[in-house]
C-alpha cells in the first residue's frame, strides 16, 4: 500500500465502494464544503452538515408509504444534491429500506435510518437526496424560512386538509393533477403547458407521418 494515503482512505482500504461515494464520502470542510447547516438523528450517533443554503426544493407528502414509513399523517422532505451533505458521525452505521421491494439491500432509491434510533435521514435517489429537515438543527427563523414546504404531493391520500394555498398535486409534483386550493395562477400555468406539450406532440406526430 502506497505511504501517501491519508488515514482516511486507509481506514476505508478493503470497505464497501458506497462508502467513498458521494452522499457518504467524507468532504474536506473549508476547501471544498463551506458549513451551512449541522444536524443529527434523535439519538445523536448520526451527524451530519450541509453546504447549501436552501434546498432545491422542499415538499410535504401524503402518500401512505411516507405515512407508514413515518408514523406521520405527512412526511416534510428537502432536496438536495448528493455533494451538498458531509456526514461527520455515524454513517457507516445506517440502515437501509426499499418500500418497492420490502428489501434491506442498499439499492437506490431507498430509505436511509440511523440503525441505532432509527430515526428516517432522508430518502437516497439515483440522482439526488430527500432528507428530513427536522433533523436540522435551524439557528434562526431565516434557516427555517429557506425549507418552507413549497408543494403538497400525493394530496389525494391525504389524512387532513391543510389549507395553505400552496400547490397540490394529486400525485408526484409536475407529473399529475393540480388539485383543491392550489393558486388559481399555478393550474392556468399548468394548463397553458399541457395545450403546448399537446401541441408539440401532435406537430412531430404529423412529421412522422409524412417521412
Ligand atoms: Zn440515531
Ligand atoms: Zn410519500
Amino acid at each position: 500500500m502506497p505511504k501517501d494515503q491519508s488515514n482516511e482512505s486507509t481506514s476505508t482500504e478493503g470497505i464497501h465502494q458506497w462508502k467513498k461515494n458521494a452522499p457518504y464520502k467524507i468532504h474536506d470542510t473549508g476547501k471544498d464544503f463551506k458549513v451551512r447547516y449541522e444536524a443529527s438523528c434523535h439519538c445523536g450517533k448520526v451527524t451530519y452538515q450541509l453546504s447549501r443554503e436552501a434546498p432545491l426544493d422542499s415538499k410535504l407528502c401524503h402518500c401512505t408509504t411516507c405515512q407508514t414509513q413515518h408514523a406521520a399523517p405527512f412526511q416534510w422532505a428537502a432536496i438536495f444534491h448528493k455533494d451538498d451533505i458531509n456526514f461527520t458521525k455515524g454513517h457507516h452505521d445506517l440502515e437501509w429500506y426499499d418500500p418497492t421491494d420490502k428489501s434491506i439491500e442498499h439499492k437506490l432509491p431507498c430509505k436511509v435510518r440511523c440503525s441505532f434510533c432509527h430515526s428516517p435521514i432522508m430518502d437516497e435517489g439515483r440522482n439526488m437526496i430527500l432528507l428530513f429537515p427536522t433533523l436540522i438543527h435551524f439557528k434562526n427563523d431565516q434557516e427555517k424560512k429557506n425549507f418552507k414546504p413549497r408543494c403538497h404531493m400525493f394530496y389525494c391520500q391525504r389524512v387532513m386538509d391543510i389549507p395553505d394555498g400552496l400547490p397540490k398535486w394529486s400525485g408526484l409534483n409536475n407529473s399529475s393533477d393540480l388539485i383543491e386550493d392550489s393558486p388559481p395562477e399555478k393550474i392556468v400555468e399548468l394548463e397553458r403547458q399541457r395545450v403546448k406539450e399537446q401541441d408539440e406532440k401532435s406537430k412531430k406526430d404529423k412529421e412522422e407521418s409524412k417521412k
